[in-house]
């Protein structure tokens, strides 16, 4: 994809983002829109920040490291990958938001090294609502078991929840995965008392039909940067 590409195509997802926002009653500018730059290289990053786009995901931890450190500052990461315990300390002072924190061992890690870098982890309890075995994430069952001891951990705040449904060509496939998070979060909302403000869902197949569902914040890639 030439890089004149990568602007009008986040030009274009800027205008289905917005009509879908309006489509379905919320706010334009609402859905924050995560460039995903994995396996794309530093320039196609620049390239996208020039074209205005602020907000990348990466999903390694040596890869998104180079990367951050070979794009100027100024951009805001978030991991969006599973991630294993002893990445954690590498991986913490470089990202705003993990979207994939799928345990309470992981999510106890985050907080114990957030103690030790004087850092508060800000984090997403990724659920597999499609009950997909062959992806990370809780069960909707034991959500609000985990939520509630993610609560107490001191270096740790809980945002909201993240979802990759299981493959399917048919946004409206993925659809039913996530009103169910949209659902659930609303739920953990009354039964938990945290706020739980952010949605991550969508991805470059289906991201208007997550924006109808309430995602806060999408995770596009190849639709930006081309195929992988
Ligand atoms: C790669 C990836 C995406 C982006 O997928 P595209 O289909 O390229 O838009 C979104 N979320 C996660 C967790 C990913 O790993």
């Amino acid at each position: 994809m030439t890089m004149e590409a990568i602007a009008e195509r986040l030009r274009e997802i800027r205008g289905i983002m917005a009509a879908a926002e309006r489509k379905s009653g919320r706010t334009e500018g609402s859905v924050r829109l995560c460039a995903v730059s994995k396996t794309f290289p530093a320039e196609a990053v620049e390239e996208a920040i020039a074209a205005g786009q602020m907000l990348f995901g990466e999903s390694r931890v040596q890869e998104a490291a180079a990367k951050i450190a070979a794009v100027p500052p100024g951009a805001e990461w978030h991991f969006i990958g599973h991630l294993q315990s002893n990445k954690v300390r590498k991986i913490l002072p470089l990202c705003r938001l993990f979207h994939a924190v799928d345990s309470l061992a992981l999510a106890g890690d985050f907080s114990r090294i957030g103690g030790e870098l004087g850092v508060t982890a800000a984090v997403l309890l990724q659920v597999n609502v499609a009950r997909d075995g062959a992806k990370f994430g809780v069960d909707p069952e034991a959500a609000e078991r985990v939520l509630a001891a993610m609560a107490v951990l001191p270096r740790l705040e809980v945002r909201g929840l993240m979802t990759i449904p299981a493959l399917s060509r048919d946004g409206e496939e993925a659809r039913g995965h996530f009103a169910a998070l949209r659902e659930l979060r609303d739920r953990l909302v009354g039964r938990t008392g945290l706020p739980l403000p952010e949605l991550s869902m969508g991805m470059s197949g289906d991201f208007v039909e997550a924006i109808e569902e309430g995602a806060t914040i999408i995770r596009v890639g190849s639709a930006i940067f081309g195929g992988r």
